[in-house]
């Protein structure tokens, strides 16, 4: 970090983006005493594409941060059962991790990233919404803030020691820096979801056939998000007639297709057909990157707010150690990076070879067949779903190949 940027700075730290990655981010840098501008172009209370299911990782850091109590306070359901459906081969009971049951939720992104950057404020972090980044600030080839349009409409620029961008898969910090992508599998499946009255369901249930899945859990508001995964092509094929097609491919699975006719929809049915999963090298001289904006792999895993809290928790930590000088910045970044490419390989994986819809893995069904008549072994199961337990252990016989990552 060069001596110029650091002491003309307005900030230690510029967050980009206010959501799963960023808020979290600025919250923990803001705790541990750091000046952090924390800028969003949208306004909170804000929806964003999403089927919001926050696996136990993420319900776990929500608990560390202070912040498990006020999102059930909001009235988010808790999910305690999981029913999955491989091709007819069906396993249905209570997840458990190590510890016990593992509770999880689907909490709406109107409430959930609206609570996130309440909690970052809360801890000092400066948050402006309305506020977008267009590009960065060099000064002897570092980062060393930002420039962008302030919620008046005015250009700005801001000057920090790091600036993070935690701004999304489609990046402007990404772009901006011309982060590199080592690994990138292009978009594999599409998804259409939509938002249902009158639907009681019992937890999180889902079902995969060859060529499409579908999932739904309940959320805010008496709400169940219905989701299908489905070819790309497919998607295609229903020409804009978004509802009509999703009508049609509900009746592919045809037990829920029988409940939906007693349920109302409420609401647009969504769309996201460009989900690619890539990595992309995530720091450099005087930027980082966190959540979606680093890493990216489509929704099938639900992983990418509990990767974008885990990255926050991460990178937060390599920061500080990196602006307190107990290591120096570079090493500390390379440190938070080399800890997340491991950490969410095997979900990476897993995600790309579910996102192909294809049938049923041979290892996974060999283990759903032989747990299925012991409870216990249904729920360590079904608690690799809910991500309260690693995922090799569905692939005990088998590791998640690390080509599947190219
Ligand atoms: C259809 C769909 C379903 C999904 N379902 C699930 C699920 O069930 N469970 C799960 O865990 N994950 C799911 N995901 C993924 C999850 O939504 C993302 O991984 C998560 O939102 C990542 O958080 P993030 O903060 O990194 O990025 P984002 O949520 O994309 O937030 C980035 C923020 O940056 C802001 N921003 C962008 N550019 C700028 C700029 N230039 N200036 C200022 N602000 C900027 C944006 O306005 C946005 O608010 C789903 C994704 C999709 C598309």
């Amino acid at each position: 970090m060069n001596t110029m940027a650091r002491n003309s700075a307005d900030y230690d730290v510029i967050v980009v983006g206010a959501r799963c990655a960023g808020a979290p981010t600025a919250m923990l840098l803001a705790r541990q005493g750091h000046s952090v501008l924390l800028l969003e172009r949208n306004r909170f209370p804000s929806d964003t594409l999403s089927t919001h299911w926050v696996l136990r990782p993420g319900v776990e850091r929500l608990a560390r941060w202070g912040l498990l109590d006020t999102l059930t306070a909001t009235g988010c359901p808790a999910l305690e059962r999981i029913s999955l459906d491989f091709d007819g081969l069906a396993l249905s009971g209570q997840p458990t991790g190590a510890d016990g049951p593992a509770i999880t939720y689907a909490p709406r992104r109107t409430v959930l990233d609206g609570l996130l950057a309440e909690a970052a404020t809360a801890a000092g972090a400066e948050l402006r919404e309305g506020t977008a980044v267009r590009g960065v600030l060099w000064e002897d080839g570092a980062v060393c803030g930002v420039v962008g349009q302030a919620a008046d409409g005015r250009e700005f620029t801001a000057r920090a020691r790091l600036v993070i961008g935690a701004d999304g898969r489609n990046s402007t910090i990404a772009r901006a820096v011309g982060a590199a992508v080592p690994v990138d599998r292009g978009p594999l499946a599409a998804t259409a979801y939509a938002y249902w009255e009158d639907l009681p369901v019992s937890g999180v249930e889902a079902s995969f056939q060859v060529g499409a899945g579908l999932s739904m859990w309940p959320t805010h508001g008496g709400r169940t998000v219905v989701s299908l995964t489905l070819r790309r092509e497919r998607l295609r094929a229903w020409g804009g007639q978004h509802a009509r097609g999703y009508r049609e491919q509900l009746e592919a699975f045809p037990a829920v297709a029988e409940r939906l006719r007693s349920a109302r929809p409420a609401g647009p049915v969504r769309t996201a057909a460009n989900l690619r999963n890539f990595y992309r090298q995530s720091h450099g001289p005087g930027w980082a990157l966190a959540g979606d904006a680093g890493h990216h792999k489509d929704p099938i895993a639900a992983r990418g707010i509990s990767d974008a809290f885990t990255d926050a928790e991460n990178l937060s930590g390599a920061v500080h150690d990196g602006l307190r000088g107990a290591l120096p910045l570079d090493r500390s970044l390379a440190r938070y990076q080399a800890r997340r490419d491991t950490g969410t390989a095997a979900a990476f994986a897993f995600a790309c070879r579910q996102s192909e819809l294809r049938s049923v893995d041979q290892d996974l069904a060999s283990r759903l067949r032989a747990a299925s008549d012991d409870p216990a072994a249904v729920g360590a199961l079904l608690g690799v779903f809910a991500g309260a337990r690693r995922l090799e252990e569905l692939f005990a016989g088998a590791p998640l190949r690390s080509a599947d990552t190219r």
